[in-house]
């Protein structure tokens, strides 16, 4: 019964591992270190993962979406792509979740998203760095108040489509406001969202007024926008703050933006605090150590952490959803366990006891002498399922049948609330007499549901024109100016 138990359940992790992947995975050596990643080549781009991370086993479903993105951005900046452009995934966040060096972008797409950032929002934002990079000259000006302004303007929005000058008229009421030569001076001081919606905005403005073709020239003298447009930014900046002066006062804008400016604050301080790694920027892939390999192609295992990040998940969804005022009580919970650095609640206790639960039976399967053995089957099942529907995924038993003394077949639902995608496995075990094996697994993809009860940003917004805005919120009278 035991050998069975176990083998059952080392096939239960290892589907886990398949899918709702604890970031696990055997790190290369640095010998193998360029040869770490898997490809799939979908010309012109070249999408890269660290094997047996969850964005390895996505591949395909990246690349559909990393193509679409790619021709949106394409066409937005009016640049055609004749040469190749990488896309290297790892599974664990760093910082926001996306670099760009050049014509290689870098994307965190775990099984664990904490951020809640659609994958669209990441791939246009990078590839428009990626592509913007042409504009810059060998001897000319950059600057990141115009390459993030044209990154987040590009996008839509900073993380997803978003109603950038609303935001941005909000901001420009509140204390919290950035000055635009402040911002060209050094963009990275600033509190981070508030610096890349007003660069988004201002970018916004300045490709209205004065077109794409003169801004894409501005990119090359940015620091100097007085040779080109005959402007400062001194005097740009008086412009749209102008431009923007029509926007009625919308404190429903200003409220959803002040929480999510709280809410990666505190991401920033759990990061910090709990899992330092993500902090680093991960360098150009080509000057990878074998580290770096170790360091992406996992995230953190501590359970006190893993806890904290399905509460921060929970945080994100609520707000991404609109429901503010989920996010703020679920935000106070975050605050005060991370002080405590420990569970504060009873439903904070719930989710530790189950990751240890799951880690210890995972050693055990491994055959680790120190795990305790646990105990009836049933156990067994029921923090696996609450395990992977707290750290990202809803798994269904939809068909559990022992087709015959010796063989026994589970068919599982897999939905990836962070993707819009979700798995069908089954899987089926075979006992040869002496022991059982895994005879097959089979998987197959699926589209699911919008994973919002109420969608945030409606699919009817505009993304870029002045008319955008959230639609829970009450409707913007855009006609007014
Ligand atoms: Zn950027």
């Amino acid at each position: 019964m035991w050998t069975r138990l176990r083998l059952a359940f080392a096939a239960i992790l290892l589907l886990l591992l398949l899918t709702a992947s604890w970031g696990q995975g055997v790190p290369p050596t640095s010998a193998q270190t360029s040869a770490a990643w898997v490809h799939l080549d979908v010309p012109p781009l070249r999408l890269h993962a660290l094997p047996h991370t969850y964005a390895a086993h996505h591949l395909p479903d990246l690349a559909r979406e990393a193509q679409a993105s790619l021709n949106r951005i394409a066409a937005r900046l009016d640049m055609p792509v004749t040469t190749p452009l990488d896309i290297y995934f790892v599974e664990r966040i760093f910082w926001q979740g996306g670099v760009a060096y050049g014509s290689k972008v870098i994307i965190s797409w775990p099984a664990r998203n904490y951020l809640r950032i659609p994958i669209a929002a990441y791939l246009d934002h990078e590839l428009t760095h990626a592509l913007a990079s042409r504009l810059t000259q060998p001897d000319g000006e950059t600057n990141a108040l115009l390459a993030e302004g044209l990154a987040v303007w590009a996008t839509g929005g900073h993380y997803g489509v978003e109603p950038i000058h609303h935001i941005a008229a909000a901001l420009a009421r509140s204390p919290n406001y950035i000055t635009i030569p402040d911002l060209a001076d050094n963009l990275h001081a600033y509190q981070h969202e508030t610096a890349y919606i007003e660069a988004g905005s201002f970018v916004g403005y300045l490709v209205e007024t004065y077109g794409l073709e003169t801004v894409k020239r501005l990119y090359a003298s940015a620091n100097t926008p007085e040779r080109i447009i005959g402007r400062t930014y001194a005097q740009l900046e008086r412009d749209w703050l102008t431009w923007l002066r029509p926007i009625p006062n919308d404190p429903a804008i200003a409220h959803w933006f002040d929480l999510r400016v709280r809410i990666f604050d505190a991401m920033r301080t759990y990061q910090e605090t709990f899992d330092p790694a993500a902090r680093e920027l991960p360098p150009e892939p080509s000057n990878w150590t074998a580290e770096h390999v170790r360091t992406y192609a996992h995230t953190t295992q501590d359970p006190f952490a893993i806890v904290l990040e399905t509460l921060l998940a929970d945080i994100n969804a609520a707000h991404r959803c609109g429901d503010l005022d989920a996010a703020e009580s679920l935000l106070q919970r975050l605050t005060t366990a991370m002080r405590a650095r420990a569970p504060t609640d009873a439903d904070l206790h719930a989710r530790l006891e189950t990751v240890l639960a799951v880690q210890n039976a995972r050693r055990w399967a491994q055959g680790d002498p120190t795990a305790a053995p646990p105990t009836p089957a049933v156990l067994l099942w029921a923090p696996l399922l609450a395990l992977a529907e707290r750290t990202g995924a809803r798994l269904t038993i939809t068909d559990l049948a022992t087709l015959s003394p010796n063989h026994a077949v589970a068919t599982l639902l897999i939905e990836k609330r962070w993707s819009d995608t979700s798995l069908v496995l089954q899987w089926q075990t075979t006992n040869t007499g002496t022991k059982w094996l895994i005879t097959a697994i089979t998987e197959q993809t699926q589209r699911s549901r919008d994973l919002c009860t109420k969608s945030p940003i409606a699919s009817t917004t505009n993304r870029h024109s002045r008319t955008s805005t959230l639609v829970w919120l009450k409707p913007m009278r855009a006609s007014s100016w």
